[in-house]
């Protein structure tokens, strides 16, 4: 209906639009139709698939070639070819997916998938399959993937950027249960196995069903008898025999702890340690933990990178989670040069002070050591003499005490020692290596280098829990999801390569 300037419908117009019927295309969804798909076509040539391909093509395959049976001239199907196994993965990561029933279905609609299939149908088994048994296969793919981005000049080892993230795992903080439960159910579940031998009891499914069932209880059993043995290994890390008897362990994935998050929750996870060359950003080592903390976990990233690259790294730099005094030690012996936050660490904290009940006016910095008596003289200028030393990993603690008289006597005795007299001093000289760490640290140089470990260091971890969505493992077990972490960086470093050296000749 069309208004004039002054905004009235014209008469004539809207008996005309009465009787107006428009025409629209039909849609017909009974026909079958048929027609050419030019595969090459499916995606443009500056397509991420295609870098994809050419870059798993250039890997040596034969680890994954030599696991094949079927022969060319001898009966059997045809195996898939690795390479497009691992294309396949490697994109499906890159678009945030990590099931293999959804890589199967974008394997019969979405282009960029049927380009790299051939528009060949792939069964989710086989994809699940192929991502989790070829573990030493998929290590030398990514050792060899460093390879060639060191050819590429993408990595240079002069600094590595370390640091952990935790990962929670495929198992609810609900399935955690005490030994009592879990045996009672590895007994049922074995009753199970054994009455699927029984045909009496046999239901009437089909075989296909039926085995699945079985194979469903069996691996609930091995599942079980896992647990118990992982509850053994909690129990060990626990100091009190209270706490060992609470000690408990996942039904669901035994081998996953609870660890804290970064958001102040706990939750079941894995500890993912990734060490990030600052070059290019790319990732030249990983691993999985099962341990909260990271101070155990420097030295064996180090190893990783010397085992994956072929070098150990000139520099590592690590946040204060990592900067132990025996870690400090260990880099010194391995000349890697170490940059890390680190407290000054005084051997009687204020908060060992504040729990043993001594006033603040009484804290260790209030008494006056002299070096050439080796003594302490308290606030009430009483002498504190030496009473031993402890050696610890990359420091020495000495021991002075006062006397015992001098204290009972001390009218400030409930301020300075409430708790068991008399006091005691505690003064720690830090070994050569580790006083030479904290001197560096506070150096402009020092500084500025551990500035820089945020963005490098954490970039690799963000984009992987981001981009690749990998925020919970879709696996079970330490080895599954260590290949889980191994897939998420093959992905990485490859888009990085893409980024660096693809892409650009597209632009
Ligand atoms: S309690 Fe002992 S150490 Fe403390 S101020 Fe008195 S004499 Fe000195």
């Amino acid at each position: 209906m069309r208004q004039n300037q002054g905004g009235e419908l014209k008469v004539r117009d809207v008996e005309k639009d009465k009787t107006r019927r428009v025409r629209l295309k039909p849609i017909n969804r009974e026909q079958m139709v048929l027609r050419p798909v030019d595969v090459e076509a499916l995606v443009p040539e500056d397509h991420e698939v295609r870098a994809i391909w050419e870059f798993v093509g250039r890997l040596d395959l034969r680890r994954y070639y030599e696991d094949i049976e079927v022969i060319e001239g001898e009966a059997g199907r045809p195996a898939l070819d690795p390479r497009l196994m691992i294309s396949l993965w490697i994109y499906a990561y890159s678009k945030g997916i990590g099931s293999a029933r959804e890589v199967s279905r974008l394997c019969e609609y979405d282009p960029a998938y049927q380009w790299l299939t051939g528009m060949e149908p792939i069964n989710y088994h086989t994809l699940s399959d192929f991502r989790v048994v070829h573990k030493e296969a998929l290590d030398d793919l990514f050792t060899e993937v460093l390879g060639l981005l060191s050819a590429e000049g993408l990595i240079s080892l002069e600094r590595v950027m370390h640091d952990g993230t935790k990962v929670k795992a495929c198992a609810g903080a609900d399935t955690f249960r005490r030994e009592e439960r879990v045996r009672a159910h590895l007994q049922a579940a074995r009753q199970q196995v054994e009455q699927m031998g029984d045909p009496r009891l046999a239901e009437e499914v089909s075989p296909r069903v039926a085995k699945a069932r079985q194979r469903g209880v069996r691996e609930k059993q091995q599942r079980l008898e896992k647990a118990l043995e992982e509850l053994e290994k909690i129990r060990a890390c626990k100091s009190s025999q209270e706490e060992k008897q609470e000690a408990r362990v996942s039904m669901t994935d035994p081998q996953a702890r609870i660890m804290k998050q970064s958001d102040g929750g706990y939750a079941p996870s894995y500890n993912v340690q990734i060490s990030t060359d600052a070059k290019e950003k790319m990732i030249v080592g990983m691993g999985v933990s099962q341990s909260g903390s990271d101070y155990g976990e420097l030295v064996p990233a180090v190893d990783r990178v010397e085992a994956n690259v072929g070098q150990e790294p000139e520099q590592v730099v690590v946040d204060g989670g990592f900067t132990s005094r025996e870690n400090i030690l260990a880099m010194s012996e391995r000349e890697v040069d170490l940059i890390g936050s680190m407290g000054t660490g005084t051997s009687q904290s204020a908060g060992q002070m504040k729990r043993r009940g001594v006033d603040p006016s009484f804290y260790p910095e209030a008494f006056h050591y002299d070096g050439i008596s080796d003594t302490y003289t308290c606030p009430a200028g009483k002498i504190l003499r030496a009473n031993g030393e402890e050696k610890r990993p990359g420091r020495t603690n000495y021991k002075y005490r006062a006397c015992a008289t001098d204290c009972q006597r001390c009218p400030f005795q409930q301020k300075c020692c409430p708790q068991n007299g008399p006091r005691s001093i505690v003064r720690g000289v830090d070994a050569p290596e580790v006083a030479a760490f904290i001197a560096k640290m506070e150096t402009d140089e020092g500084k500025k280098i551990y500035r820089q470990r945020g963005p490098v260091a954490e970039f690799p971890n963000a984009w992987i829990k981001d981009k690749i969505g990998l925020r919970q493992f879709r696996l079970r077990g330490l080895v599954k999801v260590g290949m889980e972490v191994l897939w998420a960086a093959l992905t990485y470093n490859i888009k990085q390569w893409i980024r660096l050296c693809w892409r650009p000749q597209w632009a």
